[in-house]
């Protein structure tokens, strides 16, 4: 079989940019995969990556959530190891030629499913593995053979150990999400697995941020790599409109309702930090009148898949969830994401803010910022290398008082926090750096590493294997339109001005 890449090249300008699928002259079954998932042009991770990745160099590649990175490492992947396809069923065959370690189940799945989709029209074979269920059919699945196989680590050790998964033939190796699996504490299984494979390889690694580990991480692994960032480092998705309210306690949950009436919002996510906030404000929320449902990582996992499910399906227009639950699951096209606490790490703010305003659709990010999140605040600015500025949420006389509502549902007060009076309503915009100077700081701990990657036992997830349609819950309206005592609240949108519009993910960074 001839090689495919014998003779390819492209020279990428920034005028060249976007480029569409059509020039890349990828292989016709793979370029048939494309065409059917609807893909036209490359996003600019895809146009500088491929290329490069199909020359056979190291990639270091700092992309955020949602830009397309999977196909950015599998298109070319996959047409370099097509001259290697064949119809045999013999397992020996099938050797594993490419290896793509992700920090998480949901994450692999998400990978995995992607890398099938693109595979579909070749004989190439993709599996993947990960922890918390059962390894026998993950076995029966290795032992047929394979040429891409996807895993988190723990696993993929597992399956090493057990020699259901020889390595020796490996080609290729993606880190992906590598932040977050050093976050994890995954560097040790990590180089483990690395040592494993052989010296010879093609390496890429792939990472929202490139902090001083990554680099660390990619001077031990990757050969003379070609870096490649589609945007400023650690930047937020350029394709969500993001907005910080300066609001206190459970007027929180006030701006919440007033946003999702005056917005129109169909559906949302909504971020928390702690599994029992979580749990609470689903609860409050619920009894206010909203279609509510909790993710996090106290759920079973089929608690999970159906919390999932009845957002995916329009049952619930409000999916609360904590930063773990709701790690990389590629929900496409939700309207909006609330960050109803700021996060504890500011990576996460970034990740949370990828779930809106995916591949090109534009999104709204929404954060509620207390006084005692000054210095995540600043966190977070030293992230975005931009000076964040709050807004005032003006309250509508006509909206009810949500705290006093929900003190009466739930017996008992959420985020009891007491703040003075004049923060209470319709308060001014603050400079953050004033409430640092008044020493009001409350550093909130960090998440346990261990809450990290840890799923249920479960079967395969049947929910990653069906693309969200938003068509079913955009039908019926919000329950937010129909919540008692929310009738005829005025727009907000005069009170709040847009602060930052952005550009398409398609341009150029
Ligand atoms: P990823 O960042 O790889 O998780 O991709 C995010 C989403 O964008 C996935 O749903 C992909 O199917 C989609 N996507 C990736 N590349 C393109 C493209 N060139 N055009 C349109 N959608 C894309």
């Amino acid at each position: 079989m001839t090689d495919l890449n014998s003779d390819f090249s492209l020279e990428l300008t920034p005028d060249t940019l976007p480029m569409a699928f059509a020039q890349l002259q990828l292989a016709a079954p793979l370029a048939r995969a494309v065409a059917e998932m609807g893909y036209e042009s490359m996003t600019p991770i895809q146009a500088q990556a491929i290329p490069v990745v199909l020359q056979g160099r190291d990639v270091m590649g700092a992309a955020q959530t949602g830009t397309g990175k999977t196909a950015a490492f599998a298109l070319p992947l996959l047409q370099r190891m097509l001259k290697h396809e064949n119809a045999s069923m013999s397992p020996a065959r099938h050797p594993v030629r490419a290896l793509v370690l992700l920090p998480t189940r949901e994450l692999a799945d998400q990978v995995a499913q992607a890398i099938k989709d693109y595979a579909k029209y070749t004989q190439l074979r993709s599996a993947v593995v990960f922890g918390g269920i059962d390894m026998k059919p993950q076995t029966l699945e290795l032992k047929k053979g394979v040429e891409v196989l996807v895993a988190t680590p723990g696993r993929l050790l597992d399956h090493i150990e057990a020699k259901n998964a020889v390595l020796n033939q490996v080609e290729y190796v993606v880190l992906d999400e590598a932040d977050r699996m050093l976050d994890i504490g995954f560097l040790p299984d990590l180089q483990r697995i690395l040592s494993y494979l052989p010296k010879q390889r093609t390496t890429l690694l792939f990472s929202a941020t490139f902090s001083s580990e990554i680099k660390r991480l990619a001077s031990s692994y990757l050969q003379d790599p070609v870096t490649i960032e589609v945007a400023r480092s650690n930047a937020a998705a350029s394709t969500v409109e993001q907005h910080f309210y300066s609001v206190e306690g459970d007027d929180k949950r006030h701006a919440l309702h007033q946003i999702l009436k005056s917005r129109q919002l169909k559906q949302a996510f909504v971020f928390v930090n702690s599994k029992l906030g979580c749990a609470r404000l689903a609860r409050s929320l619920e009894h206010e009148g909203l279609k509510t449902t909790a993710l996090h990582g106290d759920k079973s996992q089929d608690e999970r898949l159906k919390a999932l499910e009845s957002f995916k399906n329009g049952e619930v227009d409000l999916l609360v969830c904590t930063d773990v639950a709701a790690r990389g699951l590629d929900i496409k096209d939700v309207p909006a994401v609330f960050n109803f606490d700021i996060p504890f790490n500011a990576e996460d703010y970034i990740h949370r803010i990828g779930r809106t305003g995916r591949a090109g659709a534009l999104g709204l990010a929404v954060s509620f910022v207390a006084r005692s999140d000054a210095r995540l605040v600043a966190d977070l600015e030293k992230l975005l290398k931009s000076k964040i500025e709050l807004e005032a949420v003006e309250f509508d006389e006509d909206v009810p008082d949500i705290r006093k509502q929900g003190r009466i549902n739930d017996g008992h007060r959420m985020y009891a926090q007491e703040v003075p009076d004049d923060t209470r309503r319709g308060h001014r915009s603050g400079s953050l750096r004033d409430v640092a100077r008044e020493g009001q700081f409350a550093r909130p701990e960090r998440p346990s590493p261990r809450d990290y990657g840890r799923p249920a036992a479960a079967p395969r997830d049947p929910f990653f294997e069906r693309p969200y349609e938003p068509a079913a819950a955009a039908e019926a309206a919000p329950s937010w339109e129909a919540a008692p005592g929310h009738h005829g609240a005025r727009s907000i949108s005069a009170n709040i001005k847009s602060k930052r519009k952005v550009a398409a993910l398609f341009q150029s960074a």
